[in-house]
């Protein structure tokens, strides 16, 4: 399990990242709104623990663009003010908990653990783009209730664009979520394995679910298909 710290003060950070690896789990730390946005997107964190007060970006409107770009890792928000107006604004940020500052850090770890409880009943629901189905509990991925077998990297890559769907994944969130944080986009790996996936998903199917956009990357969406005028000859 990795849980991702945000937060500028390193005596807490430095805190929450001892009693979380004590309770063992992976910690990664980002010390400012960006960066912590940055990591968000790439990685698949278990949790993040947000700070609202931060530098460069505020953990509310981190919260909000990280909802807007379809992450839902659980999010517990650190507030520093116990205020109504507070609590709401992380909430309506889409922030599934928050935790006033001091906290004790008991109550911290019980509220991870309730949020990760909830989230594994969601991380095992079965993903759905039109009529193909995914299933992150047992891996099966069917289309038209055929059961289609991906490699590993094939896998991940369907999984990630479908927890995203109508959205765009460009080429740097697809290199660096499958390839790893230093990927460099100077190669075709991706288009290499978006026309393995297009030859398994796609290929031979009523319509296309994956979609190139031009110069920036891919998505996966379930487009109707348009009403095509046919021309018959008069021969
Ligand atoms: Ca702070």
């Amino acid at each position: 399990m990795t849980i991702l710290v945000v937060e500028d003060e390193i005596k807490i950070t430095r805190f929450i990242k001892k009693g979380l690896e004590m309770d063992h789990y992976t910690v990664d730390i980002a010390y400012d709104g960006k960066e912590a946005l940055e990591k968000a997107e790439i990685n698949n964190y278990d949790l993040i623990i947000l700070d609202i007060m931060l530098p460069k970006m505020d953990g509310i409107e981190v919260c909000k663009k990280l909802r807007e770009a379809k992450v839902e890792t659980p999010i517990i928000m650190l507030t520093a003010k116990n205020t109504v107006e507070d609590r709401i604004k992380g909430l309506d940020a889409g922030a599934d908990d928050y935790l006033v500052k001091p906290f004790a850090f008991g109550e911290l770890l019980a509220r991870i653990r309730a949020l990760l409880r909830r989230e594994k009943t969601v991380k095992n629901t079965e993903l759905q783009v039109g009529d193909l189905t995914l299933n992150p509990a047992t891996h099966e991925v069917f289309r038209e209730n055929k059961e289609i077998s991906l490699s590993s990297k094939e896998y991940r890559l369907l999984d990630y664009m479908m927890r995203r769907p109508g959205h765009v994944c460009t080429r740097t969130m697809i290199g660096e979520h499958i390839w790893g944080y230093n990927f460099k986009d100077d190669s075709n790996v991706i288009d290499v394995y978006i026309s393995y996936l297009r030859r398994k998903i796609d290929k031979g199917f009523r319509a296309r679910l994956i979609h190139t956009v031009r110069d920036v990357g891919y998505k996966i969406q379930d487009k109707k298909p348009k009403i095509k005028t046919i021309n018959v000859s008069a021969s």
